[in-house]
C-alpha cells in the first residue's frame, strides 16, 4: 500500500474539515462509504432503490434535492470499473449559499488512505466524515511523555507533531524539613507516605491516558531528580507501559516548561518521528533567515513570486494558517484588487470602505481563497516540495508570529 506523505494527509484533513462544516437545508446530504471488494454494480442497484424510496418524500424541495444527489452519485459510480483497493467515499448534496433556492449540487469523491472496513449509506443534514477522521488520526504515531518529581507531574501525548498536556497534577507535598530529632523522623515518614500516595495518583493517570492509546509507540519519562527512578522502580506504572519506555531524561521542570525542555532532547531519541523532522525544518529556515536573508522568501506574495521564478527549494506552511486571499471588485467603476487577510472574520470589513479608485461605496467581495490552498495548488503545478509545520511546536509558533506562516527556503541556501 502506498503511504501518504504528510502534505497529502494534511490536504485530506483540510478537505474533510471543510466537508464536515457543510450543512444541508434538510436531510438531503448523502454520505456513502464503499469498502473494497464490494461490487460497484451492487451499490448502484442499492442507490436505485433509494431513489424510488426518495420519490415518496413529502417536501418537494427535499425530494428534488435528494433525488438529484442520488443521481449524481450513480453517474459518478458508473465511471468506476471496479471498487478501488481501499474502497471509495462519496459525499453528494445540495449546499445552500444563502436564502432558499440558492442551493447548489456538490459532489466529492475520495479514495481513503486505508482500506474501509464497513459499508455506510446515510442521508442527513450534514456529511458523515467521522470514519475518515478516525482513519486519518490512526495514521499518526503516538508517544507518551510523563514528567514528575515530588512537587508535581504532567502526562502528555505527542500525536504526530502535536503535543498535548493531557493531565497536570500538583502533589501538595511540602519540601524537605530541616528540623532535627524525633519530629524530623516523624515528618520524614509522613512525607514518604504522601509521596507514595502521590505516585499512585500519577500512576493511575498515566495508566489511564497511555493505555487508552492503542497506537502508543513509546513512552519517555523525565523529571529533575531521582524521583522518576523511584517511581519507575515502584509498582505504580502498568507493566505493559513499563515495556514501552524508550528513554529516561533529565528536565528541570514538570509543567509546560518541562515539556518544552523534553521536546528539545527528543530529536536524538525520536530521530525519525514527525515532530523531529518538523522542528529541524523550522530550525533550518530560521538559521538560513538569520545568516543569509536573501536565501529565504517570507509571506504569501514573495513565496508565490519566488516559486514562479523557479528558485524555491522548500515551502514551509504553518498548519493552522487561516489567512484568506480576498478579491474585491467595485460595482461602480469595475476596479478590482486582492488583499490577504489573516483573520477571516475581518473579511466583511474590507468592503465597508469607499472604493480606492472612484471613492463610491460600491465594493463587493468577488472571490475568496485560503492562502494554504493557493500555495499548495501552485506548488503542485510546479512540483515544488511543501512541508507542513505544526503550530504546537515552538518553531511553528515563531514561523507564524514572526513570519506570517508561509515561508520558503530558496535553492541557493
Ligand atoms: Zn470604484
Amino acid at each position: 500500500m502506498k503511504k501518504l506523505t504528510r502534505t497529502e494527509v494534511y490536504k485530506l484533513r483540510r478537505a474533510i474539515r471543510q466537508l464536515a462544516r457543510k450543512k444541508g437545508r434538510g436531510t438531503e446530504l448523502i454520505s456513502l462509504y464503499i469498502p473494497p471488494g464490494r461490487p460497484i454494480s451492487d451499490v448502484i442497484s442499492m442507490l436505485r432503490q433509494e431513489l424510488s424510496t426518495a420519490a415518496n418524500i413529502k417536501s418537494r424541495t427535499t425530494r428534488k434535492n435528494v433525488m438529484a444527489a442520488l443521481e449524481r452519485v450513480i453517474q459518478r459510480l458508473k465511471l468506476f470499473k471496479s471498487t478501488p483497493p481501499n474502497g471509495l467515499v462519496i459525499f453528494s448534496g445540495a449546499i445552500p449559499r444563502g436564502p432558499p433556492g440558492s442551493e447548489r449540487m456538490e459532489i466529492y469523491v475520495l479514495e481513503p488512505p486505508l482500506p474501509l472496513q464497513t459499508y455506510l449509506y446515510r442521508c442527513d443534514n450534514r456529511f458523515h466524515t467521522e470514519i475518515l477522521e478516525q482513519m486519518l488520526s490512526s495514521l499518526d504515531e503516538v508517544y507518551g511523555l510523563l514528567l514528575l518529581d515530588t512537587s508535581g507531574a504532567s502526562v502528555s501525548l505527542i500525536r504526530g507533531s502535536h503535543v498535548e498536556i493531557v493531565k497536570e497534577m500538583e502533589s501538595g507535598i511540602p519540601g524537605k524539613h530541616s528540623a532535627g530529632g524525633q519530629s524530623a523522623r516523624r515528618f520524614e515518614r509522613l512525607r514518604e507516605m504522601e509521596v507514595n500516595l502521590f505516585f499512585h495518583r500519577v500512576g493511575k493517570w498515566a495508566n489511564k491516558i497511555f493505555l487508552s492509546e492503542d497506537r502508543l509507540q513509546g513512552i519517555i519519562v523525565g523529571g529533575p531528580a531521582h524521583t522518576k527512578n523511584e517511581f519507575l522502580e515502584g509498582d505504580y506504572l502498568d507493566y505493559r507501559l513499563k515495556d514501552k519506555i524508550i528513554a529516561i531524561i533529565d528536565v528541570a521542570d514538570v509543567d509546560e516548561q518541562g515539556v518544552k525542555q523534553a521536546l528539545a532532547q527528543l530529536s536524538s531519541i525520536l530521530k525519525d518521528a514527525r515532530i523531529t523532522k518538523e522542528r529541524e525544518l523550522g530550525q533550518r529556515f530560521l538559521s538560513v533567515a538569520s545568516k543569509s536573508p536573501n536565501a529565504v522568501a517570507i509571506g504569501y506574495d514573495e513565496v508565490l513570486r519566488r516559486m514562479r521564478e523557479g528558485v524555491v527549494d522548500t515551502v514551509l506552511i504553518v498548519e493552522d494558517l487561516s489567512s484568506v486571499i480576498v478579491t474585491i471588485k467595485c460595482n461602480n467603476c469595475g476596479y478590482h484588487f486582492t488583499k490577504v487577510v489573516e483573520d477571516p472574520t475581518q473579511i466583511r470589513k474590507l468592503v465597508e470602505v469607499p472604493c480606492p479608485n472612484c471613492n463610491s461605496y460600491g465594493l463587493a467581495i468577488s472571490g475568496e481563497k485560503e492562502v494554504v490552498d493557493a500555495v499548495l495548488e501552485e506548488a503542485d503545478n510546479l512540483s515544488i516540495r511543501v512541508e507542513i509545520i505544526s503550530s504546537s511546536i515552538e518553531e511553528g509558533v515563531i514561523l507564524k508570529k514572526a513570519f506570517g506562516g508561509v515561508v520558503a527556503i530558496l535553492k541557493w541556501a
